[in-house]
């Protein structure tokens, strides 16, 4: 299940979540883990958003731990990893050229990473995908993390990434935003 927390300190050109900018309501960390006690569904992943921003989702996520629930967080890349329980899964954007977001990569968090982290790109022209490869070979991901390339819905047709994938052979793993293709791609909540 999904806790979305508001507001991001990003603006990147393809966000599909900007209703999480300023939408939502003030909840203690106790009432956010008794509604997610009512799903009956022991994955978590922390998101928004930006969940960083708020100092307290370190320690949302370090509670639904210890209470033996298996936890991720997703995050924009741009803010500190290192404070994050390590038995919570991260998996970090690094912004691409065409998210406009470039400069707010903090690439110091790629030496907080784990190897059961991900690192994900969201690709949505060629120069974004020469961007990643590069960023691939200089930072030696493969050996930190698992690497995600996924592609900006609507500007790069999944099957252009994963043809550049195959012909470079890339050690990376495409994914889709699976529920834009099952239900309507601005259908919220599901
Ligand atoms: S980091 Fe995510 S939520 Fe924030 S602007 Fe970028 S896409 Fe939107």
């Amino acid at each position: 299940m999904f806790v979305r927390l508001t507001f991001c300190n990003l603006r990147c050109s393809y966000c599909d979540t900007e209703y999480a900018f300023y939408e939502g309501k003030d909840l203690s960390i106790d009432s956010i883990i008794q509604e997610i006690r009512t799903y009956n569904c022991s994955l978590v992943e922390i998101t928004g958003g930006e969940p960083l921003f708020q100092d307290e989702s370190l320690l949302l996520m370090k509670q639904l731990a210890d209470q033996g629930f298996e936890v991720l967080l997703e995050t924009g890349g741009s803010l500190p990893v290192a404070n994050v329980d390590p038995r919570v899964k991260i998996i970090m954007d690094l912004k691409t050229p065409s998210s406009g977001m470039l400069k707010k990569n903090l690439y110091e968090n790629i030496t907080c990473l784990k190897k059961e982290d991900e690192v994900k790109f969201v690709i949505g022209s060629r120069e974004d995908y020469l961007w990643a490869k590069e960023i691939i070979t200089n930072y030696n991901l493969n050996e930190k993390a698992e690497v995600l390339f996924s592609v900006v819905f609507g500007k790069l047709l999944p099957v252009e990434l994963v043809n550049w994938i195959l012909e470079d052979k890339l050690n990376v793993r495409f994914q889709l935003q699976m529920h834009k293709f099952i239900w309507k791609p601005e259908v919220r909540g599901v």
